[in-house]
Parts: structure tokens; sequence; C-alpha cells
């Protein structure tokens, strides 16, 4: 895979990092093999306590 990041040689992770909802929890990220949990190395993050998009609520309409 290849995006900017990569064209420039920087340090960084392709998967999703998810954020713990408050500092008691543990960052994840959906990449395996990622190595640092770095929010910076990640243009992917996902904080736990967002709202999830509306597709349930398209769902239900149908
Ligand atoms: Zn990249
Ligand atoms: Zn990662």
């Amino acid at each position: 895979m290849t995006c900017a990041d990569c064209a420039d040689d920087l340090s960084h992770c392709h998967g999703t990092l998810l954020l713990p909802d408050g500092l008691l929890g543990t960052a994840e990220c959906t990449d395996p093999s990622c190595v640092d949990l770095a929010a910076a190395r990640h243009p992917l993050v996902l904080a736990e306590h967002d709202p999830l998009p509306q597709a349930t609520e398209d769902f239900l309409a149908a």
C-alpha cells in the first residue's frame, strides 16, 4: 500500500488506531503488525466514544 506518508518515508501505520474511552483503557491498532501505538503514526484514529455513523438508523428505516 502506498500513501502520502509512505512517499515521504515517514514512520506510520496503515491500521486504524482505536483509542479507549477515558484514560484507563489501552489503545489498540487494527494492524496486527503495528509496532507503535502513537497516535501521530496513525492517519486513521477512532475514539471508542465517538458516535457511530447513521448506518443503524438507515437500516431500521429501510
Ligand atoms: Zn503509508
Ligand atoms: Zn498501528
